[in-house]
């Protein structure tokens, strides 16, 4: 068991394009389980890769549904489908969203309502689920990580200036800084 230190926004890692995994070894089911370990000790409900430093295509995720549904999984490779992304104004009660990157802060956000995931995983097989609500926006926030892209990069302006305070006045926005899930106490 390894709890991973968590990278904070500006660490070059979360603002760039993840590699492909080609090689699926010991070394990557290390890595899946140390992620596991450390997306529940932070708590979240998703991990990217680079959310750890490693600039890889690959995030996990846990949640609970509605519905008592569990989905715990390993998306390597993943390619995501969506619908359009309602207009309007985003719903802070019930469309706000964290980041273990961006720690203690929440800010609402529109996301596609359903999203198809493909993805391998660990053992190779590639698997496909059809996600809706809040489960479709995990994939979706998990899968922007791979591509350099943080929720907060997706914020209306006003949301977005809030944030961006935020991350200044922590000292966060450059290279380097981490929290350590269990060690450094920040909530998601
Ligand atoms: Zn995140």
């Amino acid at each position: 068991m390894a709890v991973l230190p968590i990278r904070i926004t500006g660490d070059p890692v979360l603002h760039q394009i993840a590699s492909e995994v080609t090689v699926f070894d010991s070394t990557l089911e290390t890595l899946v389980a140390d992620m596991f370990d450390t997306m529940e000790a932070a708590p979240g409900v998703g991990l990217a890769a680079p959310q750890v430093g490693i600039p890889l295509r690959l995030f996990v995720y846990n949640w609970t549904d509605e519905e008592d549904t569990l989905w715990h999984g390993t998306a390597i490779n993943p390619e995501l489908l969506i619908t359009p992304t309602p207009t309007g104004e985003p719903d802070e009660d019930n469309e706000s969203e964290g980041c273990l990157s961006i720690p203690g802060e929440r800010a609402p956000l529109r996301r596609s309502e359903r999203a198809i995931l493909r993805a391998t995983d660990l053992d190779g097989t590639r698997y496909e689920i059809d996600a809706s609500g809040w489960l479709a926006r995990i994939f979706q926030h998990e899968f922007d990580h791979l591509d350099g892209t943080l929720y907060a990069d997706r914020l209306e302006n006003s949301y977005a200036k809030i944030i961006a305070k935020v991350v200044r006045k922590s000292g966060w926005g450059v290279p380097g800084q981490s929290w350590t899930p269990g060690v450094d106490h920040l909530e998601d």
